[in-house]
């Protein structure tokens, strides 16, 4: 059973779109740019859970980078280190792809060397009266595209 709805599974993900299984912009855990990385928000960080966390400056629609837990080995909490310094010294790269990808091309993209395997998905806003612009509206991550693929939820907690 368990192989047919992998094979089912893989066959369907050519008609998934990234909007349909993303994980919506107002319920990720980000970061903003200029916070102080004391003990009590480090402790925090680590409370979240998350392995990965988008950073963004001013409004949370600007992701400008992606913070790995990892990065906040060598940080000593004593030291208020601010969280844009961390971010300049590691400059991890974040990957865009548009809500209406299909979830085959997505999986092709992770297995080309997506860092990380996130991805943030935004759409063209081109509604109301101004200048079309890049909208944010969620994360996408290959775990995301896993859970299609075999049909079922991954416990990691
Ligand atoms: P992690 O390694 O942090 O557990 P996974 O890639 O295993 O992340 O993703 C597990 C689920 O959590 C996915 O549905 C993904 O979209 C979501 N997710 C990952 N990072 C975040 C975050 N910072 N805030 C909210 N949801 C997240």
């Amino acid at each position: 059973k368990d192989e047919v709805n992998i094979i089912s599974g893989a066959l369907e993900l050519h008609r998934k779109k990234v909007g349909d299984v993303m994980t919506k912009l107002e319920d990720v855990y980000m970061l903003s740019y200029d916070t102080v990385l004391d003990f009590e928000t480090v402790s925090e960080i680590m409370k979240s859970g998350y392995s990965r966390i988008p950073v963004y400056e001013d409004s949370r629609q600007n992701i400008v980078t992606m913070l790995y837990i990892k990065d906040l080995a060598l940080v000593d909490p004593d030291d208020n280190t601010l969280l844009k310094t961390l971010c300049q010294f590691y400059q991890n790269p974040c990957y865009f792809v548009f809500e209406d990808t299909t979830l085959d091309v997505l999986f092709k993209q992770f297995k080309e060397g997506i860092k990380g395997h996130m991805a943030f998905v935004h759409r063209v806003n081109n509604e109301g009266e101004g200048d079309p612009f890049y909208e944010t509206v969620g994360i996408i991550t290959l775990e995301d595209v896993i859970e299609e693929l075999i049909q079922a939820e991954i416990m990691d907690e």
